[in-house]
């Protein structure tokens, strides 16, 4: 039976007990521990009780209402890759953002924008020519929009954005990794990124990422049902400014330049090399 306790927001996030409570203890796995269940567990001398801290009352309230994924969060030796052929998971940033549930209702209406243009527009081009370019190599992709489906699982999913600022000479590209990361794999796929797409497209790349990037809302399937499977390895990149000129004549006028930067690192990452040389690593 295992337990899991709730022990407190933030990066410490869920610890769980693998606990033998010979039947003093019930409910499902699901169920967070209340005070007499982990009093219970720490009466019998639980081997794995570490750093929990007991949150005020109103804080842990709103940590429960939050966690929509009560099961224990699996760890990087955990990971193991997806059956079936090499899935890759393309988002276009803000695109049918507008079709956003109650939980992620602050995406309507966001995304940047330059003269008319939307960023979901550009960042759709630029996906379907990614997707093309992998479906030719062999690879399943799927397309999704803001909304990721609950749990959405793939060997590898790519958010795609380009950056706006009101100062027209910020330029460059970044990429992230989220700041939680289940697989432990994300970080390998980024380095590998920050390389290829400054390679294809003679971009600067920013030394910084924002929080925004690192925390971004599909990958935090604590909070939101409707986010990636932990087990899913994710990036987000920020392709350039749309609001830069010599940003845009790469992002909006070369897509296919843009495109062969985010393929060449999909197929260099050891996990989603090209389909007929997987090799399970
Ligand atoms: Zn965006």
């Amino acid at each position: 039976m295992k337990i899991i306790v709730s022990a407190g927001v933030g990066a410490l996030g869920l610890i769980a007990l693998g606990v033998s409570a010979g039947g003093v203890v019930s409910g499902g796995g699901a169920e967070p521990a209340t005070d007499e269940m982990l009093a219970v567990a720490l009466a019998q001398d639980t081997p794995v009780v570490q750093r929990v801290q007991e949150p005020p009352p109103q804080q842990r309230r709103r940590w429960r209402y939050r966690n929509r994924y009560p099961g224990p969060i699996p760890t990087p030796e955990e990971w193991r890759a997806p059956d079936g052929p090499v899935r890759i998971g393309l988002q276009v940033g803000h695109w049918r953002a507008h079709e956003a549930p109650r939980e992620l209702s602050r995406l309507r209406g966001n995304g940047g924008n330059w003269n008319g243009i939307a960023e979901w527009e550009v960042n759709l081009e630029i996906v379907r020519r990614t997707g093309a370019m992998l479906e030719e190599l062999g690879y399943v992709v799927d397309i999704l929009p803001a909304v990721v489906p609950p749990g959405y699982r793939a060997h590898l999913f790519l958010a795609i954005h380009a950056d706006a600022s009101n100062d027209r000479n910020a330029r460059g590209y970044r990429v992230a990794a989220p700041s939680r990361d289940a697989t432990g794999r994300a970080s390998g796929f980024v380095d590998l990124l920050r390389r290829t797409y400054g390679a294809a497209t003679g971009l600067r790349r920013l030394p910084d990422t924002t929080r925004r990037m690192r925390n971004y809302y599909a990958f935090n399937f604590r909070r939101y049902e409707h986010a990636l499977h932990p087990m899913t390895i994710a990036a987000i990149i920020e392709t350039g400014f749309l609001t830069n000129a010599g940003d845009r004549e790469l992002i909006i006028g070369q897509p296919d330049r843009v495109a062969r930067g985010i393929v060449d690192a999909i197929v260099e990452f050891p996990i989603t090399p090209p389909p007929g040389h997987f090799e399970q690593s």
